[in-house]
């Protein structure tokens, strides 16, 4: 494959609100295909660039979007790799979190930028945020440094300006432009008259590793936020639910739960069974730690691992990797312990 002198970038849309059009008749948003979107963005033509694009058909709406689409997107990357110096993926906002986390994990060893971007409001209506999100993202998925290595090597999120670690992002915001926040992890860069990167808290990446891309993924997992008065009836049938393999436990604070014997002893049960439970926060900011209160202790004790401060996206979606790959308990609880994607920062 050749490596053009232009910078070249792949442009993957998977759909969501940035390539919707109104239907007329009944008013509801629905995809509309990549030519069109291109003729909605003349400015794309400006660049002195090799844009290319590739196309979901059909679009799909990012509450849609599946574990099997990750590991297209994979494969979508892995075939064009030598070809492109950036890609930057267009996805709806719902889910957007969660596939970039996924991403994370499953292009090992990257050393080419990932960008996902999308918007709040179809790029065909006027007062679109979709155009501004498109261009700089394309930009950012070309930017190298003078020896030729990406600026960004790595799979992010960008949105109204922000440039975001993809595993470290929520989206938080059904209204706003501004729909995605990285609490416990600053931006990567900031748009504003230039691109302005912050180089270092952007992961260092070693460009003589092959890139290994990763397909396999076991859903067998679930969330599991606890609220005052959740009942034992409800905690051990889904502890008991057959194939379970992780649980994404929302504890309170810094890690907390209640103390109630019933509790611990289901938790307690379920560990001893080979079930592995991750404890993060119901606070978006701070971090999990379990040995500061009894209520954590408690929890430390029936086997509960901490989840330090990474977001619930990138908590269960390297579970689903980690328990795809085949791996032990042993290896998947150590795994679980180290940010391999720069996914969380131990304390
Ligand atoms: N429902 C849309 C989606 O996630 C919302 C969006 O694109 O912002 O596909």
């Amino acid at each position: 494959m050749i490596q053009s002198e232009y910078p070249s970038v792949l442009l993957i849309y998977t759909g969501g609100t940035i390539g919707m059009i109104e239907n007329p008749e009944t008013g509801a948003l629905e995809a509309f295909n990549f030519d069109q979107l291109q003729d909605n963005v003349p400015e794309l033509k400006r660049f002195n660039y090799r844009i290319s694009s590739y196309q979901f058909n059909p679009p799909i709406d990012s509450s849609d979007m599946e574990p099997a689409l990750w590991a297209k997107l994979v494969k979508i990357i892995k075939y064009n790799y030598d070809s492109f110096d950036g890609f930057v993926i267009l996805h709806g906002t719902d889910t957007m979190a969660y596939t970039a986390s996924a991403l994370s994990f499953m292009l090992e060893n990257l050393s080419k930028p990932v960008i996902l971007t999308g918007s709040q409001l179809p790029i065909g209506m006027l007062r679109t945020d979709g155009k501004e999100n498109l261009i700089t993202s394309i930009e950012i998925a070309a930017a190298k440094h003078p020896d030729g290595t990406a600026v960004v090597p790595e799979v992010c999120i960008f949105f109204e300006n922000h440039l975001l670690r993809g595993n470290r992002t929520t989206k938080i915001n059904a209204e706003n432009f501004n729909a995605f926040r990285s609490y416990n992890f600053p931006s990567l860069a900031t748009a504003g008259i230039h691109i302005k990167y912050e180089h270092d808290r952007i992961h260092k990446a070693d460009p003589s590793l092959p890139l290994k891309p990763h397909y396999l993924y076991d859903t067998n997992v679930i969330i599991l936020t606890l609220f005052p008065g959740i009942q034992e009836n409800m905690i051990s049938n889904i502890l008991h639910t057959p194939g379970l393999r992780a649980v994404v436990l929302k504890t309170y604070g810094s890690g907390n739960a209640p103390q109630k014997p019933w509790f611990i002893e289901l938790l307690k049960d379920a560990t001893a069974r080979g079930i592995i439970i991750v404890n993060i926060s119901q606070c978006s900011t701070g971090t999990v730690e379990m040995e500061r209160y009894e209520t954590g202790l408690h929890l430390l004790d029936a086997g509960v691992i901490s989840g330090y401060d990474s977001t619930v996206e990138s908590v269960l979606t390297k579970l689903m990797f980690l328990l795809g790959h085949g791996k032990s308990e042993k290896e998947i609880r150590h795994e679980m312990s180290i940010p391999v994607a720069g996914e969380f920062t131990k304390s």
